[in-house]
């Protein structure tokens, strides 16, 4: 079963139901241009740097043909999202995309990014496209970067930080785009830098202040994360960094996720739910709860259809400590 390039939708706790566009073939193996110690994908099979140098490009023909085959799964959708197993800006043709899926839907499109390219005018101008950039920062500090987020070599915290400032100031002038700063906070249960100590919030407090996003979304880990010591934020310790956030940029501009929030999403009919639920969970770890409210299916028939693929050694369980996650195999190994 390879990866499809339409999948989903797939619960999001931001966007809602969200139906994702996966625009780099990666045969189910993980490629990305950062190995975050948080991902919920597990590791980075193929550590890539640049566009230029990304195999298995899918083409914007490729793309609007894949959802146009999947049209009925647009309605009901609250997001069209350019996201997946790679980082979505590798593939230059992103802005190409956008603009031809707004000429079959309205449906506002999104894209989840780790900023990392954001230094680079032509990613930029790619992004102006979307309706919602999430742009990924966990630090304003250099090491702490290197450390949580593992780039490919040469890839700078600052230039990332000035290439969302810049960003920031364009989205500014054509009034279309919103743009996101995602801050992923996490813990550890070793010696490992953590991004909720004073010295760290009071950075990224200073670093947003200066890419003056529309929207600040605080959350922690509530996948399993690639190594094993991630753990996340204690819900009480969320909500101290939020009111901190919140006592500079406002309440309005500030989101905090807790780890178990969710949103309703609609009944939908599945021609095949075994194809629907592999290619979701090929894109992150999910609970049983999640797959039946993120693909709106009845329980019986997703328990069903989870017995025949980990029959089929195609799916696995793994225990979180608090929840039964299901995760394809390949992607463990
Ligand atoms: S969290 Fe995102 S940016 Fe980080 S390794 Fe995973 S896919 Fe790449």
């Amino acid at each position: 079963m390879g990866l499809k390039i339409v999948y989903g939708p797939v619960p999001s706790k931001r966007l809602g139901r969200s139906l994702g566009i996966d625009v780099i073939r990666t045969d189910n193996k993980k490629n990305c241009n950062f190995d975050c110690v948080y991902c919920q994908l597990g590791h980075t099979d193929f550590k890539v740097s640049y566009p230029e140098n990304v195999e298995g490009l899918v083409t914007t023909q490729e793309a609007i043909n894949a959802l146009v085959k999947h049209k009925n799964r647009i309605i009901d959708v609250d997001y069209i999202t350019f996201s997946g197993t790679c980082e979505p800006t590798l593939n230059l043709e992103i802005g190409n995309m956008i603009k031809q899926i707004k000429n079959i839907t309205h449906v506002p499109v999104c894209v989840i990014t780790n900023s990392s390219l954001m230094e680079r005018k032509d990613v930029r101008q790619n992004l102006l496209n979307s309706d919602l950039v999430i742009a990924t920062l966990v630090t304003g500090f250099e090491e702490t970067f290197k450390a949580i987020n593992r780039p490919y070599p040469g890839i700078k915290l600052e230039n990332i930080i000035n290439g969302l400032e810049k960003f920031s100031k364009q989205k500014n002038q054509n009034k279309k785009t919103e743009l996101a700063i995602e801050i992923m906070l996490i813990e550890s249960k070793e010696s490992f830098p953590m991004n909720t100590t004073e010295c760290e919030i009071d950075k990224l407090i200073e670093v947003t202040k200066r890419i003056n996003p529309d929207r600040i979304e605080l959350l922690t880990v509530n996948r399993p994360p690639a190594e094993n010591h991630i753990i996340p934020v204690s819900d009480e310790k969320l909500k101290q960094i939020s009111d901190k956030f919140t006592s500079v940029f406002g309440s309005e501009k500030v989101e905090l996720t807790f780890a178990n929030s969710k949103k309703k999403v609609s009944k939908y009919t599945h021609k095949n739910l075994n194809d629907d639920i592999y290619s979701l969970i090929s894109r992150r770890p999910c609970t049983f709860e999640q797959i039946c409210d993120s693909l709106g299916a009845e329980n019986d028939k997703v328990k069903s259809s989870l017995e025949k693929l980990i029959k089929d050694n195609k799916l696995i369980t793994i225990d979180s400590g608090n929840y039964i996650y299901y995760k394809t195999k390949s992607a463990t190994n």
